[in-house]
């Protein structure tokens, strides 16, 4: 989608910090980190939102949790642990309207989050 801020990132148009890449799954540095490592991973179709997911689009969101798998396995975290974060909406903090997932670590995780 033309006027969408990740899309612009995988395309290269902006710039983006790239930690992965593949046909249809695209990670980089979150610009304003909330923990130590802070990653977006990006289905690359454009979604809004997970409400706009069809049945199609099932295995690339399980795609993510296997490039979320290979980069806390690079990156050490299988002990300290991580957390993958989705936020639907802007009602539940949304605020780039093209599906992704945080991964944070390096830190120690409060739950409920706020
Ligand atoms: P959301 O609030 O939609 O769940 O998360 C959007 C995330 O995108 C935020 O954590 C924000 O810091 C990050 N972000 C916003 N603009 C940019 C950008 O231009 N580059 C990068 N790398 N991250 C961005
Ligand atoms: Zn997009």
């Amino acid at each position: 989608m033309s006027d969408c801020l990740f899309c612009k990132i995988m395309n290269g148009d902006i710039p983006g910090e790239k930690v992965y890449d593949d046909d249809n799954v695209f990670a980089f540095k979150d610009v304003n980190p909330q923990a130590p490592t802070h990653i977006l991973i990006c289905p690359k179709k454009h979604m809004s939102t997970i409400l706009d997911m069809d049945t199609e689009d099932e295995a690339v969101i399980g795609s993510i949790f296997s490039v979320a798998n290979t980069l806390a396995t690079e990156m050490g975290l299988e002990k300290s642990g991580f957390r993958l974060v989705l936020n639907c909406g802007s009602g539940a903090g949304q605020s780039v309207f093209h599906v992704h997932f945080h991964m944070l670590a390096g830190r120690p995780m409060k739950w409920p989050p706020g």
